[in-house]
């Protein structure tokens, strides 16, 4: 049997941040959202984001700070300038939580995680009229363009005035965002951009010596080139490849690169502050009895998961020549064959195209269903940038959707 649910006047499909922030909008503009989530409980990517500190935002200068965005920067910057980092900041603090900035510029709540914030927020929420629903797992639209909702007590159907879709993108399936509803909206004639990994891990055919050895190992104070990019800052060795830190930074154009190439190649500066020719000076020195790895150490301070890289990607002629060693201590290459599964990426690009949108965050096949959020096709690196987008996006959808609604016919009239 099938119920009707009838006297809702917006609903929020998805309760993460972006579906949230869409619903304080809306409450800001007077109206009394409810908000529909797959899961058990709301905010599960969001909680999972804060076992890692819950990078919120980042302190560097705006104009830096919206080029992240990348292609996506013209739809995201009036949308970030209206809720910029200082404003999340402010934000946070008004649910009673302090943020910091670390050395790096990232902003973190100061307690490191997103357990009290997302209990503020929500409990905040509910006090001023939003209804939540958890374990309502949306199945696309009926006939008659209502919205279907599989829940613990069977089927029902709601008929909202105006529905925004938070849905999230397609990492990380088992905290609920699986894009189980592109097929839905494609039939509609919306555009989706097929989903793919961003800020992932990267395949290598390691050797099986580094296979055992690898796992979890950080390679520190290195600089990655690829392209026109040259980063500083650490990676980790894994059994299948490298992930993690300047990877996740690198990885849109890596990716990029391995689809139009069928692999692509790094380069790690193991050692960014000698250069070549002192590389090569104190390598030069006699060894005496030492083994190479020792030699290495005392002539270099070059050991542990450094020295096991340049083992791996080092040839044997490579090794016995001071000169050569040096280049590729310099700018040793990682040839990269494929992204991780997009499951076990931080984040996703890809997803409804800006073009399907209207300046309301409307979809323009589909009048009075709005989208917001990751689920849109935008991708930014780690650093905050990610959460900062998607709770702006869903501030701005929240103030689309009030404004549409205010140019329509009063309720029940
Ligand atoms: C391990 C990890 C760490 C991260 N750390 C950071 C960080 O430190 N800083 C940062 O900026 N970003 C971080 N992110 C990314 C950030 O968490 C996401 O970009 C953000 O949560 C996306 O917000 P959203 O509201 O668009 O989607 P989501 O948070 O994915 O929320 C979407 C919601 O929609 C619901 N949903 C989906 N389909 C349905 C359906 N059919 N019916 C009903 N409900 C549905 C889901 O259950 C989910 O609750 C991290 C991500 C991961 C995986």
């Amino acid at each position: 049997m099938v119920t009707r649910v009838a006297d809702v006047p917006v609903a929020i499909v998805g309760g993460g941040p972006a579906g949230l922030m869409a619903a304080e909008a809306l409450v800001a503009r007077g109206l009394r959202p409810q908000v529909f989530d797959a899961m058990p409980s709301l905010g599960r990517k969001f909680l999972m984001a804060g076992k890692g500190g819950l990078n919120l935002t980042h302190r560097e200068p705006l104009e830096v700070f919206l080029a992240r965005y990348g292609a996506a920067q013209s739809h995201l910057e009036p949308v970030v300038r209206a809720f910029p980092p200082h404003a999340i900041r402010h934000w946070a603090g008004e649910l009673g939580v302090d943020t910091f900035e670390g050395t790096s510029g990232r902003v973190f709540p100061t307690e490191s995680k997103a357990g009290p914030l997302l209990r503020a927020w929500l409990h905040r929420l509910r006090a001023a009229g939003v209804l939540t629903h958890a374990h309502h797992r949306w199945l696309g639209w009926n006939a008659a363009g209502h919205l279907r909702f599989a829940t613990p007590e069977g089927e029902i159907v709601v008929a909202p005035q105006a529905t925004v879709l938070a849905l999230g993108g397609a990492s990380w399936p088992d905290l609920g965002s699986d894009a189980a509803w592109v097929p839905w909206l494609a039939e509609r004639g919306v555009r989706v951009s097929p989903f793919v990994p961003a800020n992932c891990g990267f395949e290598v055919a390691w050797s099986e010596h580094l296979k055992t050895r690898a796992q979890g190992l950080p390679v520190k104070s290195v600089v990655l080139s690829f392209g026109e990019q040259r980063l500083k800052g650490e990676f980790v060795l894994t059994t299948y490849g490298i992930e993690g830190g300047v990877v996740y930074t690198l990885s849109a154009a890596l990716r990029d690169a391995i689809t139009a190439h069928g692999s692509a190649r790094l380069h790690v500066d193991l050692l960014p502050g000698l250069s070549r020719d002192e590389i090569a000076r104190r390598l030069a020195k006699p060894r005496g009895k030492q083994s190479l790895a020792n030699h290495w150490r005392k002539a270099l301070h070059l050991g542990g998961a450094k020295a096991l890289l340049l083992r791996e990607c080092a040839r044997p002629e490579d090794l016995a020549d001071h000169r050569r060693l040096a280049t590729l201590i310099k700018a040793l290459p990682i040839v990269l064959l494929a992204p991780r599964p997009i499951a076990e990426a931080i984040s996703s690009a890809g997803g409804v195209a800006w073009d399907a949108l209207d300046e309301r965050f409307m979809l323009k096949a589909i009048p009075g269903i709005f989208c917001t959020g990751e689920m849109l096709d935008w991708e930014a690196p780690t650093g905050g940038y990610l959460l900062t987008a998607c709770l702006a996006l869903g501030r701005a959808c929240g103030h689309g959707v009030a404004d549409w609604l205010a140019t329509r016919e009063p309720m029940g009239a």
